[in-house]
């Protein structure tokens, strides 16, 4: 059976792309987003600098996950 390129390249479209989130003030979580990754739960949470004017962006040092906290709703006009 033929095979997509990506798969001779050993690429693996989950592992080479960080997952990535937007959460909003409605969202519900189990844990603080500011100190646990909502993706693996590891604390090693880095803000990025990104000068995001919404909101905050961080990132997880275990798994990259990427993540954006924006401070409204999610029925909220910007
Ligand atoms: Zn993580």
């Amino acid at each position: 059976m033929a095979k997509q390129i990506q798969e001779f390249l050993g690429m693996d479209e989950k592992k080479d792309k960080p997952q990535s989130k937007v959460y909003y003030l409605d969202d519900i979580l189990d844990k603080d987003p500011t100190l646990y990754c909502p993706n693996c739960d590891s604390c090693k949470i880095q803000l990025l600098h990104t000068h995001n004017e919404d909101g905050y962006d961080y990132q997880c040092n275990k798994c990259k996950f990427l993540y954006e906290i924006i401070l409204c709703n999610r029925g909220d006009d910007f």
